[in-house]
């Protein structure tokens, strides 16, 4: 595996089919399964390590967003990435950058997080012309972002196939997350109340009752930012966000249909 950190050093190095991996590091098994895809379904595999300054309002939050490019390099390279493309906030936004994708309609998750998509959508845009993937792959556990991915791709006549999978959780079914580093063993022992509480949507959803409720009265004390429902691409998925102390987790269930 190569690292590599400007755009022209990169160029040099793409050639035929392309997957890419957009991540922000603190690598963990649901980034595994997303390089896993890549090296299957392409002939070269590019994963970004970049964390988006444009993406995150709280300074405290872009501050606190766990950093090891050691480990990442490690993982990366242990999953068959042939090349890491680590560039500095400088290399994407240099001096005299002016020009933003606009999206509208980012649901609860955006409406909760002003900018956030602007960023995301922005610097994914970024990488796709920087490296013209013939594939780009995202999780579903950031399932707005898979919309917001999918309507972008289509919106703007991206040549590219944008690809969902699905969430990797802990045994015990949390999500996997980088921030669940930052969760004490206290917290990370509330924050389970998260992923029950959708399946007991997804449980009320088949018993034909309404899932949203059901998941807001089983969030044990948790307060969420929201709890909605998700259309991706014909299937239906029941996402919420919750605060457990200092950190902010999303979670989400399928509810119909499938990902693509
Ligand atoms: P991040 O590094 O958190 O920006 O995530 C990079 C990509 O990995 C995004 O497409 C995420 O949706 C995906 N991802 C993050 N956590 C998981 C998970 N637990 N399972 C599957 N994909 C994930």
């Amino acid at each position: 595996m190569k690292t590599v950190r400007t755009i022209d050093e990169l160029r040099p190095e793409l050639a035929g089919e392309i997957g890419l991996v957009p991540t922000m590091g603190a690598l963990h098994a649901g980034h595994r399964a997303l390089f896993a895809a890549a090296r299957r379904e392409n002939e070269l595999v590019v994963a970004s390590l970049f964390v988006n300054p444009a993406q995150f309002g709280e300074a405290t939050d872009l501050a606190a967003y766990p950093r090891d490019e050691e480990a990442d390099a490690r993982v990366a390279e242990e999953s068959g990435v042939d090349i890491l493309f680590a560039p500095t906030a400088g290399e994407l936004y240099p001096d005299g950058f002016r020009t933003w994708v606009e999206v509208d309609d980012t649901g609860a998750e955006g409406a909760a997080r002003p900018g956030h998509f602007r960023g995301v959508a922005t610097v994914c845009l970024k990488l796709f012309n920087i490296v013209r993937p013939a594939r780009a792959y995202f999780g579903q556990k950031d399932a707005q972002q898979a919309v917001v991915i999918k309507r972008l791709v289509r919106d703007l006549n991206v040549d590219l196939k944008v690809r969902v999978l699905p969430t990797v959780r802990d045994p015990d079914g949390l999500a996997l997350s980088s921030r669940n580093s930052r969760l004490t063993p206290e917290q990370r022992a509330q924050a389970i109340a998260l992923p029950r509480a959708l399946e007991q949507g997804r449980e009320a959803y088949t018993k034909g009752s309404d899932a949203v409720a059901a998941t807001r009265s089983s969030l044990n004390g948790l307060t969420p930012d929201y709890v909605e429902l998700i259309e991706l691409d014909g299937a239906t998925l029941l996402a919420s966000a919750v605060r457990v102390g200092p950190v902010r987790l999303i979670d989400n269930v399928l509810l119909k249909g499938a990902l693509t």
